[in-house]
């Protein structure tokens, strides 16, 4: 293992060494995307210039060498996430894709009067999908309320869960709130009823260590564009006998077994959710991106994140005329605020001009918002080639911008 040292790991990250008018870059969006190392960027390069070809068909030596990069790249996302068989592991465009195949295809299997549950914190990627279900298939959606400070009320839950309960589709760590749901205990109750559970992980990955089997969800959703890899590309993990038992999302080729026009046969798993040609650079680039991670020690990155996250959200405390959103316990790698009487886009205006990289706005969390009563937050997400003088840079920013504004 490689011992983390920020300062080498920004040597990684060829982004991080440019200026934005004319001051250091400080990328403090990497919930909405991360920065690539150059282990990716050059993996891009190779597979572009040297080993482009169409995958599983080819009988000539480049398709035979990128069909193996990319089931290799399958197998380093299952040991990275330690699902059980590499077949469980389906390649997605990413987060929105994963859960828009489920909602459709496990969706088949449900009828008029069965409950899905979400929850009050869930991005619209993990709301909508399960709408535009409910609608098609009369189904109920339920909502687990949660309180100030961003933290699920786990008794409401407990009391919306019955026979009728078929999905639970939960994000395991908050985009907005930067809250870590008790994702096991949640799985345990769903079981406990019968309903299986959806984990949307864009999240989590390159927050936290996932383990989905001992976690037992029985999907897991995630994006490789946030966890240092390219957009385009995702992940969807799903236990063996369940995507076993669903129909196929889309049809066309490399999904089907054998095609007449008066009977199609499906391929076997995981070829059977994955119809057309993928992102065959981005598949095989996201397991760069997860070996890249694979070097260190996953608990060191978290600590240095979670120091991080909390040294930062001190600093905010500070300030009497900032309110902050998402105060759970449990939390990592966000902190998010509003100012009363400040739109949080004119502050993230001010923080551009400063170098300073942050999202403003609902981040895809309306309903959150509304809950809060606010447009939207100011949202600082961090990951772990951020360093504590580049929050101290930060602080400083919105003091001057509070003053410009105030
Ligand atoms: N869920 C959560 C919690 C997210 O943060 C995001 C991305 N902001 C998504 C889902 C959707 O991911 P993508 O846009 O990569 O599909």
């Amino acid at each position: 293992t490689r011992k983390m040292s920020v300062r080498e790991i920004r040597q990684d990250f060829p982004a991080l060494r440019q200026q934005v008018y004319g001051k250091n870059l400080i990328y403090f969006d990497n919930g909405a995307t991360s920065q690539k190392p150059q282990m990716v960027l050059d993996a891009i390069n190779q597979y572009y210039s040297m080993d482009n070809a169409n995958i599983h068909r080819g009988v000539h030596h480049l398709s035979q060498k990128a069909t193996s990069e990319y089931e290799e790249a399958r197998e380093t996302i299952r040991r990275f996430i330690n699902a059980e068989k590499k077949d469980e592991i389906i390649f997605t465009k990413g987060t929105t894709d994963g859960i828009n195949l489920v909602a459709s295809s496990f969706g088949e299997l449900l009828s008029a009067g069965d409950e899905i549950i979400i929850s009050a914190m869930e991005h619209h990627s993990n709301i909508v999908p399960w709408q535009m279900l409910a609608e098609r298939k009369k189904l109920v959606l339920k909502v687990i309320p949660i309180n100030k400070r961003g933290e699920l009320l786990l008794e409401d839950y407990q009391n919306m869960l019955s026979s009728k309960t078929k999905l639970v589709a939960i994000t395991h760590i908050s985009n907005s709130l930067g809250t870590i749901n008790p994702v096991e205990q949640i799985i345990e109750s769903a079981h406990a009823v019968g309903a299986k559970v959806l984990i949307d992980g864009a999240q989590s990955v390159q927050h936290t260590k996932v383990d989905v089997q001992a976690m037992n969800c029985d999907f897991f959703v995630f994006s490789g564009h946030k966890v240092f890899g390219p957009t385009g590309i995702g992940v969807l993990y799903g236990k063996e006998a369940l995507l076993d038992e669903m129909p196929p999302y889309q049809g066309g080729g490399d999904m089907i077994s054998k095609v007449t026009f008066e009977r199609t046969t499906y391929n076997e798993l995981p070829f059977k959710f994955e119809a057309g040609t993928p992102h065959i650079a981005g598949g095989i680039c996201l397991g760069t991106a997860l070996n890249y991670l694979n070097q260190f020690d996953s608990k060191e990155l978290e600590e240095y994140e979670r120091d991080l996250t909390e040294y930062a959200q001190e600093m905010l405390e500070t300030f009497e005329n900032i309110t902050l959103i998402g105060t759970a316990k449990n939390k990592t790698s966000v902190v998010s605020f509003h100012i009363p009487g400040i739109h949080p886009f004119d502050i993230g205006t001010l923080l551009d001009k400063q170098g300073i990289a942050v999202r403003t706005g609902h981040h895809c969390t309306q309903p959150l918002m509304d809950f809060y009563q606010i447009p939207g937050t100011i949202r600082a997400s961090f990951a772990f080639y951020n360093t504590r003088e580049e929050i101290d840079a930060f602080i400083a920013a919105v003091e001057k911008s509070i003053s410009m504004l105030g």
